[in-house]
């Protein structure tokens, strides 16, 4: 078994006792699939999010719906290879109406399946999608435009907060940040310039 293969091993070991998982008030607010995450478990880019939603919930996959085909074209337009990264989000479990997870939901959910995904997985850098991602590694409150496209660690992983693709979609003048950002977490993660 090469690293690769050992890595999906322990993620697919990691997801199964929780994949009909009762930890949380989430489990029992319509959630249809614990959605774990996709992608390459050897990555050394992580994109983590906020929460699934709608269409990530039916399919049990993250970022498949519209902000999903938005990150998705976003990768594209810099080259990146979706199969190279890691995808995946602070809570497993939809919260009912797209709200955003209660700190004790992120808690409870994050010690128990993200921050064993980021050690089996241990990535060179980690970009987090939007505020909530953001703050729960900065363990602060500030806003995400002010920490966005700034370099800083978690750990001993770097760091690099940027918007969430949900936010892109009601503010596509700030596409390009966005793409500013993915392209400089990339080349970080893979010592391009
Ligand atoms: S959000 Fe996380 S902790 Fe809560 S039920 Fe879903 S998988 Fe379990």
């Amino acid at each position: 078994m090469n690293k690769k293969e050992l890595k999906q091993f322990l993620l697919d070991e990691l997801y199964a006792p929780y994949k009909n998982c009762l930890q949380c008030p989430l489990s029992l607010l319509g959630r249809t699939h614990v959605v774990f995450g996709r992608g390459n478990p050897d990555a050394k880019l992580l994109l983590i999010g906020e929460a699934p939603g709608k269409d990530e919930d039916l399919q049990g996959q993250p970022f498949v719906g519209r902000s999903g085909k938005l990150l998705s074209k976003a990768l594209e337009s810099l080259g990146v290879d979706e199969n190279d990264i890691y995808i995946t989000n602070i809570v497993k479990c939809r919260p009912p109406l797209n709200r955003a997870p209660l700190p004790s939901e992120s808690a409870i959910c994050t010690k128990i399946l993200l921050q064993e995904q980021i050690k089996i997985i241990s990535p060179s850098v980690i970009c987090s999608l939007g505020a909530c991602a953001t703050n729960f590694f900065l363990e602060n409150s500030k806003g995400i435009s002010k920490t966005r496209g700034t370099l800083q660690n978690y750990r001993s992983i770097k760091l690099i907060p940027t918007y969430h693709p949900a936010y892109i979609l009601r503010n596509q003048k700030k596409l390009g940040v966005l793409l500013s950002d993915l392209r400089l977490a990339f080349n970080i993660a893979y010592n391009f310039k």
